[in-house]
């Protein structure tokens, strides 16, 4: 293994799923449903691989039922406009957009703003480009509004001459924050300043709660242009094994990542690309059930950890809620994790996997609530048990 990847070992989520199934624990550690996205979706892929749509290789940039889903998608929710053919790419999920475009973007040395803690693929990616990242940390705040945030100062401290682009994610996995219209205005502000690229990983964008809203940095002033945005139908559609991500930039930027992107997969999951597109077609009630969905379930894990002696950071998007454990009496979230299945029979993921700042990770946890109600009802019975 060469230098560039050593550090980075076997993905924690790799590592967490199969401790769950070797303890026969209840995995709310790597975020995946336990429960498959719509039928008639379901149908529509079955469909496209008997009509033989998609079985041989399908076009490089994507379907065009599927670039001109995502284009109307980005439309009808957003107000932003691209053209099917020069402003979308579909890839092999949002991994492997967020390694093409870094590939594509990143120079050798170039320094990679992201915001910490980080999914973990980023560190990879910024690592295989060659270039030297950059984290900024998210701080939390505890007590009526706990929650991880932005300090702006931070940010603006970070950016340097060497700086090439801003690596953003909201909603944020795994904080569950959601940044705020002013926070995502003085984003854009100082890209635009700095002239900076943004690179913003919006996966989540129909999973928030609440008061919260997702906007697109891409719908910023200025940003338009130097924003690449990248979405997926796993967390929307709850079909994380079908891997189709898709890429939203201007022109000349969506053809740099296709240049990468060529060389990784060329081209991927054909029959699965017919049946996103009709995915993204499907009313708003789909979209508003789902979130109704996750909202009770986040309500009900965020209590029952409460109860069970945790501090909760409760989010407001994405499927996964942070906690802190020291009021558990604990500091290390790795050991707590390592012995959490013994113990409880229950997986979690340690947030240190996610900071540059180990220490400053420590005492963080990740629970996913994508799971069934009667399985989120057992874990929580199991943690309170165990305390
Ligand atoms: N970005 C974030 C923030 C994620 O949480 C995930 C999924 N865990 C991905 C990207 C990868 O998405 P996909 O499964 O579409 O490759
Ligand atoms: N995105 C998922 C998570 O954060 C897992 C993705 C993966 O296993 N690589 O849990």
């Amino acid at each position: 293994l060469n230098r560039r990847l050593a550090e980075f070992g076997t993905t924690i989520f790799a590592e967490m799923s199969a401790l769950a199934l070797s303890t026969k624990s209840i995995n709310l550690g790597q975020g995946f449903p336990d429960t498959d996205g719509p039928e008639e979706i379901r149908e529509a892929a079955v469909r496209a691989l008997r009509d033989g749509l998609g079985n041989q290789y399908p076009p490089g940039p994507g379907v065009p039922e599927l670039r001109t889903a995502v284009a109307a998608h980005q439309q009808r929710r957003y107000g932003l406009r691209h053209d099917p053919d020069t402003e979308v790419l579909v890839t092999a999920g949002a991994t492997e957009a967020i390694a093409a475009t870094l590939l594509a973007l990143v120079e050798p040395g170039d320094e990679v703003i992201a915001l910490e803690p980080y999914y973990d693929s980023y560190a990879a990616c910024i690592a295989m480009a060659g270039g030297r990242r950059v984290p900024v940390t998210l701080r939390p705040q505890h007590g009526e509004n706990a929650g991880f945030r932005l300090d702006l100062d931070e940010l603006r401290d970070a950016v340097t001459d060497r700086t090439r682009l801003l690596l953003i994610n909201t909603p944020h996995n795994p904080t569950g924050t959601v940044l705020t219209p002013d926070e995502l205005r003085a984003i854009a502000d100082l890209a635009v300043e700095r002239d900076l690229l943004v690179v913003t990983d919006e996966v989540y964008e129909h999973l928030v709660f609440d008061d919260a809203e997702h906007l697109p940095l891409a719908t910023f002033p200025g940003m338009r242009e130097r924003t690449v945005t990248i979405g997926s139908a796993g967390k929307t559609f709850s079909f994380t094994g079908w891997k189709v991500g898709w890429v939203t930039a201007a022109p000349e930027l969506v053809a740099a990542v296709r240049s990468a992107k060529q060389f990784l997969t060329y081209v991927s999951s054909g029959p699965f690309q017919y049946a996103v597109a009709e995915a993204l077609a499907l009313p708003d009630t789909y979209f508003e059930a789902l979130r109704a969905d996750l909202r009770a379930k986040r309500d009900l894990l965020a209590s029952g950890l409460a109860e069970a002696g945790f501090e909760v950071f409760r989010p407001a998007g994405t499927y996964f809620i942070t906690t802190d454990i020291r009021p558990l009496g604990e500091s290390d979230g790795f050991a707590f994790c390592r012995a959490l299945p013994e113990r409880a029979g229950v997986v979690a993921i340690p947030n240190a996997v996610f900071y540059d700042h180990r220490e400053t990770g420590a005492p963080f946890v990740r629970f996913a609530f994508c799971k069934r109600t009667e399985v989120l009802e057992e874990a929580v019975r199991r943690l309170k048990a165990s305390a």
